[in-house]
């Protein structure tokens, strides 16, 4: 053979040497997940039953900490000022590949799992009406398998995980990117329950800004002397009717709701205070702010008009989810190894009947995974996509819900804990286990992924809506969570979930 030809065929060996390690190593990972399995299930389910909402996470975390610690991870608690805030990591130096998600539920969510009558397994109570609870097992097995292969197979560098407390209220991650988690990271793959095993790219979702403004007045009686009051809730109307002048002239992108907080107290005591909460939203953060800033002039209109003084706390903000194409290409890669787990007529069964009763298509579960290719940008939020501006994010869902069950209403909470969401839990682990172990192992992935990452970062740089001085709000959903946690507790597994 010539030199160029036998090069050539050296090279083509090396290649297939590399493929069979890489398939290799994803084989070890989806053993370990396999292996592991009622382990990782026995988190989300022990999750769900605790159904702690946002900054109120301490079971989760507790058991999170616990599991990871016992698992070999180093394990930190109570990061950037939120006693709920975990991170944990194995392994050092680069590259660091992060895997982001979250863990908290929603007010009103309780539901008895199984059954898709209403039925509150505590009246009143929070419950998992999304699945957050699922990404506690699927997180921390997916970077055990990962640690498991590293070990195995001397592979630098350094796995994390991070669960970021109150994602329904996009109370965290600007706080995490400020305090510096990601500067060190190279790629993050955020992971999140869905009807599928998916992943996409694109700017996925919408940007934020949450704030609550308050106007101050003069109070006095409403007949005797109404002319010596300044009407704080006058000026609160009066910011809503601005606003609604100013929607003609907002770009066709944007989205603006506001709920009156304080409106008063009774008709003949005119108020010194109104209080009034806006969200403002936009397909890009810069939009999202430009708006706020047309908000923050309306309020200052408003007091003018009313004599009355004002501030506005800033209560959470969220850029959209910025994910990338390389990162996606390379987890399809793993969603169609992996494939969507094989469901038993039973649970096509219950899908189908489920669906019915929800009066949605009646379609059972998905039995394919989805292609790749860009989504549609959605109008909701989460905090995450502050992360995906500052590194390179991938993103993954798995196929632990039903179809047209839509989250954020109770019969999201009826499937969490079944089969459907175990087996949609492993495949989920698998393909996320793969996926890290790709982006710790191939140098021309990362830089793939960062040249994109780069292109995007500089159209639109990344800026925080913090303001300086603020704080995480910890007590947060205190009340509410200290209202049921005494019935809640009632229902806990006391299990004590370990990987080997
Ligand atoms: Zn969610």
């Amino acid at each position: 053979m010539q030199p160029a030809r036998i090069l050539l065929a050296l090279a083509f060996v090396v290649s297939l040497a590399c493929v069979a390690a890489a398939d290799e190593r994803k084989q070890l990972a989806f053993e370990v997940v396999d292996h592991n399995a009622q382990q990782m299930t026995d988190i989300g389910d022990s999750l769900f039953y605790f159904g702690e909402l946002g900054m109120q996470e301490v079971e989760s975390v507790k058991l999170l900490e616990d599991t990871l610690k016992a698992a070999g991870f180093k394990v930190e608690v109570g990061g950037a000022g939120m006693p709920t805030n975990l991170w944990a990591e194995y392994g050092s130096g680069r590259p660091k590949i992060a895997i982001v998600t979250e863990v908290d539920a929603l007010p009103g969510g309780s539901q008895t799992p199984g059954t898709y009558e209403r039925k509150p397994l505590v009246q009143g109570g929070p419950g998992h009406m999304e699945g957050h609870n699922t990404h506690g097992g699927v997180a921390s097995l997916a970077a055990f398998a990962v640690k498991q292969v590293m070990a195995r197979h001397n592979i630098p560098g350094t796995v994390a995980v991070s669960f970021g407390p109150a994602e329904e209220q996009l109370a965290s991650r600007p706080f995490l990117v400020r305090a510096g988690y990601f500067k060190d990271v190279d790629a993050i793959i955020y992971l999140h329950i869905r009807d599928a095993l998916a992943t996409g790219f694109g700017v996925q979702n919408y940007a934020a800004i949450s704030s609550v403004f308050t106007f101050h007045g003069k109070t006095a009686h409403g007949a005797s002397n109404p002319w010596d009051g300044k009407d704080a809730v006058d000026a609160v109307e009066l910011m809503s009717i601005g606003f609604d002048k100013l929607r003609e002239h907002l770009r066709p992108t944007y989205r603006a709701h506001r709920t009156i907080t304080f409106g008063g107290i009774q008709p003949n005591i005119i108020p010194d205070k109104g209080q009034i909460w806006w969200f403002v939203r936009d397909a890009s953060m810069p939009a999202a702010k430009e708006t706020y800033d047309k908000l923050l002039k309306i309020a200052e209109g408003a007091s003018l008009m009313t004599g009355t003084t004002w501030d506005v706390k800033y209560a959470a903000s969220a850029w959209p989810q910025l994910v990338n194409k390389a990162i996606a290409e390379a987890i399809q890669k793993n969603i169609e190894v992996v494939g969507v787990p094989k469901w038993t007529e039973q649970e096509q069964q219950f899908a189908r009947d489920f669906q019915k009763a929800a009066e949605k298509p009646v379609v059972g579960l998905r039995t394919a995974p989805i292609p790749l290719g860009g989504r549609a940008q959605s109008a909701a939020s989460n905090d995450s996509g502050d992360v995906s501006w500052v590194v390179p994010a991938g993103s993954l869902n798995f196929p632990s819900s039903v179809p047209g069950i839509e989250y954020h209403e109770w019969k999201a909470a009826v499937t969490p804990v079944s089969s459907i969401s175990h087996k949609g839990q492993v495949a989920g682990a698998k393909v996320l286990a793969a996926s890290v172990i790709d982006l710790l192992t191939s140098p021309e992935l990362l830089q793939k992924a960062r040249a994109e990452f780069e292109v995007d970062a500089k159209k639109t740089p990344y800026f925080s809506l913090l303001p300086p001085d603020a704080k995480p709000d910890l007590d947060l959903n205190r009340g509410e969570m200290e209202k049921y946690r005494a019935d809640l507790r009632k229902h806990y597994l006391g299990k004590t979930p370990r990987f080997n």
